[in-house]
């Protein structure tokens, strides 16, 4: 019987090889937000339509990178299609907690560039994303899972901010 580490190993092969939601929008009314994780090389581009009340009508993405840069935004991609701007934040904390979580106690690599997160007080669903939680055991691949997220939250900062 495969373990949970070889079924979260296939969910993230399977982002990888057949990513979701790859592609661009047309800007405006679309953003296009990029994201680069020197420390592996990793490149990320959120294309994200918000509509008016707040709803992620779409996303794309685009970039190349290692399989748990390309396979989290592809994850991420799915998770945040249809939900408003603050689910989506919520879901970004959520994720970053679970990714985050483990750092501390590692002693990871001193850098704490990043506003400490808390754990969103109501439980989010996480889903396939949960797959990625393996990943904190390898703290330099960490940057590589949360780049889809800081890409996105930069991209739902510009798509929410005043004309
Ligand atoms: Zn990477």
């Amino acid at each position: 019987m495969p373990g949970l580490e070889d079924l979260y190993r296939e969910i993230i092969l399977d982002h990888y090889r057949n990513p979701r939601n790859r592609g661009e929008l047309e800007t405006p009314p679309a953003t296009r937000t990029e994201g680069f994780n020197p420390l592996c090389g990793d490149e990320i581009v959120v294309f994200l339509d918000v509509a008016t009340d707040g709803t992620v009508t779409d996303i794309r993405i685009g970039g190349q990178g290692c399989s748990i840069s390309q396979s989290s935004a592809s994850m991420m991609s799915a998770a945040v299609k249809g939900k408003t701007i603050d689910e989506v934040k919520a879901l970004t904390r959520a994720f970053k907690a679970m990714m985050s979580l483990h750092e501390s106690s590692l002693d990871a690599d001193g850098e704490s560039g990043e506003d400490p997160l808390e754990p969103p007080a109501e439980p989010v669903k996480l889903g396939d994303l949960e797959a990625l939680q393996g990943v904190v055991k390898f703290p330099v691949r960490i940057k590589c899972a949360t780049l889809a997220w800081n890409t996105l939250l930069q991209g739902v900062e510009e798509a929410t901010a005043p004309a």
